[in-house]
């Protein structure tokens, strides 16, 4: 699309979509946001509307979802993508969001033919191509004390799916090394895996050692959430990550 065609697009949205300012305001002291500055809530807000008008937010077990909860889906969704583009969502457009945790029974085939079935509760999962599914009492379950997004989550899963499927690894940009990411993040992930083997507490949620693409998963909704913990404890996964969302909120929560 050129870029005429696309700024034409975009202020077409920005003159039909709005969220109603008393949402706007509550939304923006969501924790994820802290120390985001004018300039960049603006960006953010612009995001927001473009995500609410291109992606498709639906229903299921019956739960009205409101303008309010939408826009805290779309808010959270966009954190990421901040210093990225919306395009890095082009690949799907259905979010469905259920009351509370909801099952998953699907069968698939492994790579040597096994078919295998898969029957779990869960409070969120990720198609490449779409739906994102959530769980809304999830979503409210957000907060500072248990470093815990399932939006961020989610939305993470899409971009790392964009690199060679969910493998940990979303595409970097060409001021990063993929060497270095593997490292660090291969490294970080056999030793966190040792201390859930080992039953010693750990300070992020232990489902991150359920596969490379949970870890990036888990760190990436520390990252946004709990930004200190991440520096502190992992500080080379905060600075690739600090890289790879093009973000830094260690530094703008000590400024804020
Ligand atoms: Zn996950």
């Amino acid at each position: 699309m050129s870029w005429h065609l696309n700024h034409w697009r975009f202020d077409s949205v920005l003159k039909h979509e709005a969220i109603p300012e008393t949402i706007w305001q509550k939304l923006i002291h969501l924790h994820c946001l802290k120390g985001l500055n004018s300039e960049e809530l603006k960006h953010l807000h612009e995001l927001v509307l473009m995500f609410l008008h291109t992606k498709v937010i639906n229903n299921a077990h019956g739960l009205e979802i409101t303008d309010e909860m939408r826009a805290t889906i779309a808010i959270q969704a966009c954190l990421p993508i901040l210093n990225l583009d919306l395009e890095y969502y082009d690949n799907w457009i259905e979010i469905i969001v259920y009351p509370g945790e909801f099952i998953l029974d699907y069968d698939y085939v492994d790579n040597i033919g096994i078919v295998h079935r898969n029957h779990k509760i869960v409070s969120g999962e990720t198609w490449f191509t779409g739906p994102i599914i959530l769980s809304w009492q999830d979503i409210i379950c957000t907060s500072e004390f248990n470093h815990r997004n399932i939006v961020i989550h989610e939305f993470a899963h899409t971009l790392d799916m964009l690199h060679e499927g969910a493998n940990g690894c979303p595409p970097l940009h060409a001021n990063m090394s993929a060497s270095a990411w593997r490292n660090i993040f291969s490294r970080h992930y056999a030793s966190f895996c040792r201390q859930t083997e080992a039953e010693q507490e750990t300070v992020i949620d232990p489902y991150a050692a359920e596969s490379p693409a949970e870890f990036f998963a888990v760190l990436s909704e520390v990252f946004f959430e709990s930004p200190f913990t991440l520096k502190q404890h992992m500080p080379s996964i905060y600075e690739q990550l600090a890289l790879f969302y093009r973000q830094d909120p260690f530094k703008r929560w000590i400024n804020a």
